[in-house]
């Protein structure tokens, strides 16, 4: 492992997702922006190689100026490419990072590279909303979620899943709150949960009595929260 002394200052968010990537992977990073990631883990001595693809041309000139601004050009090929097209079977990339998107584009751009999955060991994937939804596309698709976390940085909540090929069943439970999060029941996840069940109660007070449909709905919702907060749903 090359020793590299440059380093790069990340997000909490990034620094958590940066925690999941084994020592050594070659990694591809969809979605790289200015690079950071790959930037950090070669900074830190984790990873020797690394491309950063990216589809917008913005953030791939971003990458691009930072990769070779650190000197690092020799170990992280920054792509323009859409998802996965980003890199070959000669690449010999293990880990795929999908990070800071919905988590409808993330299933998206999964199901377009489909394929090419088959190359790859581990995925570690961090969307910004429809969690639910990217859990469904791993189960349906045959991956299992190794590991979750949620984390917080800057007041807003992120959820962290690592994936390997295998087989899961997921409640509706498990896809809404996590299979991990919602046993681990960390003082985070407590809190963005907290946080969700204050707005749906606000929301359900200002919801006339004769909307029932739109009640039952929010109120289908809250229950769910409590019951995984070990709340009482005696009211509900
Ligand atoms: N991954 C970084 C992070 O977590 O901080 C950057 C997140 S940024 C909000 C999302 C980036 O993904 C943007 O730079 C966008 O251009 C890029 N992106 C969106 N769809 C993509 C796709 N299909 N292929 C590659 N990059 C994509």
């Amino acid at each position: 492992m090359r020793d590299k002394k440059k380093g790069i200052n990340l997000s909490e968010r990034l620094q958590e997702i940066a925690g999941f990537v084994p020592k050594g992977a070659r990694l591809l990073d969809v979605g790289s922006d200015h690079a950071y990631l790959p930037l950090y883990l070669l900074g830190k001595g984790c990873i020797d190689y690394a491309i950063a693809g990216e589809v917008a041309e913005g953030p791939y000139s971003s990458a691009l100026e930072n990769v070779a601004q650190a000197g690092l050009s020799d170990c992280v090929d920054v792509r323009l490419a859409d998802g996965l097209a980003a890199f070959t079977e000669s690449d010999d990339i293990d880990v795929i990072a999908v990070c800071g998107m919905g988590g409808r584009l993330i299933a998206e751009i999964l199901e377009a590279g489909k394929a090419k999955l088959s190359l790859v060991k581990q995925l570690i994937l961090q969307p910004n909303n429809c969690e639910d939804e990217l859990r469904l596309w791993l189960m349906a698709n045959g991956f299992a979620i190794t590991a979750e976390k949620i984390v917080t940085d800057k007041q807003k909540y992120y959820e962290i899943l690592v994936a390997e090929k295998g087989q899961m069943t997921l409640s509706d439970m498990d896809l809404r709150f996590g299979p991990f999060l919602r046993r681990e029941l960390s003082a985070v996840f407590k809190a963005r949960w907290q946080r969700e069940l204050s707005k749906l109660e606000q929301a359900l007070m200002k919801i006339p009595e004769k909307n029932e449909q739109d009640r039952l709905a929010i109120k289908v919702k809250i229950s769910q929260i409590k019951e995984v907060l070990h709340e009482s749903t005696a009211d509900y």
